[in-house]
């Protein structure tokens, strides 16, 4: 990696660096390879509509722990995780910079496999600080999980309330800094269900060169009950869950862009 240094030297106890943590999950074996230790954080700006955790929405919410305390909870069982590791996930993790740097880098002096689990929105990279702790926590982290929801910058503000624009260029710096990338895509009838966004999508993946892995879910209504519990109306209260063959049709099409852009690179080197 190539990332550029910067001189701030902060304060940075692990046993006093604390984060806002929504959860754990001690077995998580869907947010990155092997069996994993999943930590959700609190706090995220975006309002995605099929979001199913609006719980976690709040930055002020939350428990708050040391870096150090999370970590005795991973080794209290890390016999589980020998193939896996850790995932930080979200809410953002992202808007938890510092916090987030600390806990991965002391993960990794352990010998911990990291993963990050983001919507990229949090990317900011005319911000000199954002950048520094980005670039730290980044050296520090194996694998970026990356949601990308819409290409079209419209229908991603409808979906989330947010450009899409930080989100896409986080994976143009993730792939020019030789960042390994799994890239998730979720298919919400009357969203992201157009073949043409969907080549799109393919189109914009196939620029990159460290995409290990695509993973495209399609929408299901399991966050429902949340919404009721919170008080909240659900968005997305006319949509039924979408059949698993939906998604399989929509990685093809996803898959053909990706091909295109291949295509096209190939041709032009
Ligand atoms: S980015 Fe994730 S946590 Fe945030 S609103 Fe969207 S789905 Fe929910």
């Amino acid at each position: 990696m190539s990332f550029q240094e910067h001189s701030t030297n902060p304060c940075e106890d692990p046993g006093a660096v604390t984060g806002r943590i929504h959860s754990i999950e001690t077995y998580g074996t869907v947010d990155g390879p092997g069996v994993r230790f999943v930590i959700f954080t609190q706090g995220c700006p975006m309002r995605c509509l099929y979001c199913h955790n609006p719980d976690t929405w709040d930055p002020k919410g939350g428990t708050v722990m040391t870096v150090e305390e999370l970590l005795a909870r991973y080794e209290s069982n890390k016999s589980y995780y020998r193939k896996g590791g850790i995932t930080v996930t979200g809410g953002e993790p992202m808007l938890q910079m510092e916090f987030l740097t600390v806990l991965l880098e002391e993960a990794k002096k352990r010998g911990i496999h990291t993963c990050v689990d983001t919507a990229g929105i949090c990317f900011r990279e005319g911000d000199v600080k954002f950048m520094y702790w980005l670039n730290r926590m980044l050296r520090a982290t194996d694998l970026v999980m990356l949601d990308i929801k819409h290409m079209e910058d419209d229908i991603h503000k409808r979906l989330t309330r947010h450009s899409n624009g930080p989100v896409l260029a986080f994976a143009r710096y993730l792939d020019q800094n030789g960042v390994d990338m799994w890239i998730r895509h979720v298919i919400v009838e009357g969203y992201t269900t157009g073949a043409e966004e969907q080549q799109a999508l393919g189109y914009f993946i196939g620029g990159l060169k460290h995409v290990k892995a695509l993973d495209v879910l399609p929408y299901h209504s399991m966050g429902k009950a949340k919404y009721k519990a919170l008080g909240m109306p659900y968005p997305l209260e006319h949509l039924y869950d979408l059949p698993e063959e939906k998604a399989v049709a929509a990685k093809r099409e996803i898959l053909t862009g990706i091909r295109k852009k291949r295509a096209e690179m190939a041709k032009n080197s």
